[in-house]
């Protein structure tokens, strides 16, 4: 049997993660048992969410184990053919393989479903989106664009403000690293959003939640998808909840996973959408097993630029 690379959670984080908290080992992979098949991964996902399974905390999955594979971060598995859904042939003739991990895949639905289930935006609509160039970010403009809304992004530096304009189709993108308060990027969004903001998609919270706020209409809705901005365990004050009030504002969070029947309706349009060169995502490729844990770091530090994938093979 082939030999197995794996990258284990060796130590929990205190505040940010650092390298010290994996370690890279190899074993042997074991014999198959009868119905089981050795899988050989060509790409690794990267998601934020993975940084709040280093946590010995309360949430909504249980915390990653110490000493464990993080979850999926090897070069094999070996699976039970008959678990539903454990093994799916996938079509690369219009789709990319590595687009299962974002786009056509968890992050692309976790648009698809704030967008159309919590915002429920309408054509002529204005939605707002932070973390505007990344997987969900990226996918939820194409997405967006479909229902003709106006579609302002959020994102950090020039290089990521440009591309969300000329290559996803934002109407508009805003660098709140310009900004060093949530009134100025509130005022640079006012330029942005004449007509307000109907509804918000955040994958950040903080100053960047609060500037948005401010710019609400009445019985605007809030997708909460995403705090990333925390996610290291700094707190993130909202600093204008009155806004919830006087604006009858509708705050949901969501967790994708736990809306499994709306897969197949957005994974198909999601689907199309790449296939017909409406969502062209970018992504960004870290080269073997032993870079996933730097790659994962710079996830949270926002130096990927697209959807965080490992190559594997
Ligand atoms: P991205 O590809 O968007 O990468 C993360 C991005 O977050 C960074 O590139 C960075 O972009 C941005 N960011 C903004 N503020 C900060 C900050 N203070 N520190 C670090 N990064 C920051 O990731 P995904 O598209 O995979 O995920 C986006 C969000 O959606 C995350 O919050 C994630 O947890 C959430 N999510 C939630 C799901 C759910 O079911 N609720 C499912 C999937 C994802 P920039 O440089 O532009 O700031």
């Amino acid at each position: 049997m082939p030999t197995n690379a794996q990258i284990l959670l060796d130590s929990r984080p205190s505040a940010a993660a650092t390298l010290s908290n994996f370690k890279l080992v190899t074993q042997e992979t074991p014999a198959l048992q009868d119905g089981q098949v050795l899988v050989r991964h060509h790409f690794l996902s990267l998601d934020p969410y993975m940084r709040g399974r280093m946590n010995d905390a309360k949430s909504y999955t249980a915390p990653q184990a110490l000493g464990e594979v993080m979850g999926g971060w090897q070069t094999y598995s070996v699976v039970n053919a008959a678990t539903l859904g454990a093994l799916r042939k996938v079509d690369t003739t219009h789709v990319p393989l590595s687009y299962y991990l974002g786009a056509v895949g968890m992050p692309g639905v976790t648009a698809w479903y704030g967008l159309v289930h919590i915002l429920e935006a309408q054509a002529g609509q204005t939605v707002v989106v932070s973390a505007a160039t990344g997987a969900v970010g990226s996918a939820f403009a194409a997405l967006a664009k479909k229902r003709a809304c106006r579609v302002v992004g959020i994102a950090g530096g020039p290089a990521k403000c440009d591309y969300a304009t000329t290559e996803l189709g934002f109407d508009a993108c805003i660098d709140y690293k310009q900004h060093t308060d949530a009134a100025s990027l509130s005022s640079a969004l006012k330029e942005v959003c004449p007509d307000g903001v109907d509804g918000y998609f955040e994958n950040v919270g903080g100053m960047v939640l609060d500037a948005v706020m401010l710019r609400m209409n009445d019985f605007g809705r809030i997708a909460l998808c995403g705090m990333i901005a925390g996610y290291d365990g700094k707190p993130l004050p909202m600093n204008y909840p009155a806004l919830i009030l006087r604006s009858r504002l509708k705050i949901q969070g969501f967790i994708v996973t736990e809306h499994l029947d709306v897969w197949p309706q957005a994974l198909q349009e999601l689907g199309e959408l790449v296939a017909t060169g409406k969502l062209r995502p970018r992504e960004s490729v870290a080269q073997g097993l032993a870079a996933a844990p730097e790659a994962f770091l710079g996830l949270l530090k926002g130096q990927n630029f697209g959807k965080q994938i490992v190559k594997l093979m």
